[in-house]
């Protein structure tokens, strides 16, 4: 069983004996639980890396806009505790609201060029609230290295940018999309989907095939992908929107030729689900093209 913290000053308590007398690494994959085989993966990343892994599991409501799924987003400590438990998962770190934020925090972070765009555009104050978690989890598990999912690609870049310019001593590592065996990249919000709004899911990492296939016959132009896909994935029944699909270079600076590397980013209403999604541009050839085997 891991071992349950729900108090900050107990968890910090731990670590510090952990690192101190033990000389103890400490790896840290930061999640909001109901996790799934993504998360999995980042706790064997880190599992391989460190002496002890530490799971921290909180639906943070700083990073959910007014309207959004904070209230319904899944829950369930125990099945989570589980699956830690497979995993052998060292600590459990799983705190109340009251114990994050006994006050509302004041503090506002963003990062120029970083934290307006794509995903910054349609939440407005998300990566504000994420990097304040971020900060706050870090101080309070002071990890030698934290895991996060190349899966909320944004979030990564958002994440390291947050160490680099504060000269935080926690190395990030980037995990790639786990996805399940027709392509769609696993979620926790998954489980909002119905077996329709599924199918249609599915168009959005067939709609990166698609885009590879159009790469690989010479057409790189951006614009003219970004309509493809949109166009492609607007088609299918359960579709409600497109928030945007963008084409940018590995540090989301948005690209007019589309080269190998290239990141395909994108956000899509299925239903009431909004879903997101990144592709490597490449990512295809190393996969010979096999939609849904092998990953
Ligand atoms: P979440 O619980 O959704 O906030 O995710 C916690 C961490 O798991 C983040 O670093 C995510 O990027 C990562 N993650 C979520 N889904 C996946 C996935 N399908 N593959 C890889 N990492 C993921």
């Amino acid at each position: 069983m891991p071992k349950l913290f729900t108090k900050i000053r107990d968890l910090r308590n731990y670590i510090k004996t952990a690192k101190q007398d033990g000389g103890y690494t400490v790896g840290f994959v930061p999640t909001m639980g109901y996790l799934h085989d993504g998360h999995r993966r980042l706790i064997k990343s880190s599992k391989a890396h460190n002496d002890i892994t530490v799971v921290s599991i909180y639906v943070n409501p700083l990073q959910f806009a007014e309207g959004e799924d904070y209230e319904r987003y899944p829950r369930d400590l125990e099945r989570d505790i589980s699956l830690c438990e497979e995993e052998l998962v060292d600590v459990v770190f799983a705190p109340s609201d009251e114990e994050m934020y006994p006050e509302r925090p004041l503090l506002r972070i963003s990062i120029e060029g970083l934290t307006e765009v794509l995903e910054g555009q349609f939440r407005p104050g998300h990566f504000s609230g994420v990097c304040t978690v971020v900060l706050k989890l870090f101080n309070i598990v002071n990890p030698n290295r934290a895991y996060f999912g190349e899966k909320d690609y944004q979030q990564l870049k958002v994440v390291e940018r947050l160490v680099k310019d504060l000269s935080i001593p926690t190395e990030i590592v980037a995990v790639p999309t786990v996805r399940d065996e027709e392509g769609l990249a696993l979620s926790s919000r998954n489980l909002y989907l119905s077996p329709e709004e599924r199918r249609s899911a599915l168009s959005l990492y067939r709609s990166f095939l698609l885009a590879e296939t159009l790469i690989k016959n010479g057409n790189t132009e951006a614009s003219l992908l970004k309509k493809a896909i949109e166009d492609f994935i607007l088609k299918h029944p359960k579709v409600r929107k497109v928030d945007y699909v963008e084409i940018t270079d590995p540090e989301l600076r948005p690209v007019q030729q589309v080269k190998e590397g290239d990141r395909i980013l994108l956000a899509v209403w299925v239903g009431n689900t909004r879903l997101i999604d990144n592709w490597r541009i490449g990512d295809a050839k190393v996969r010979g093209h096999t939609q849904g085997r092998g990953f």
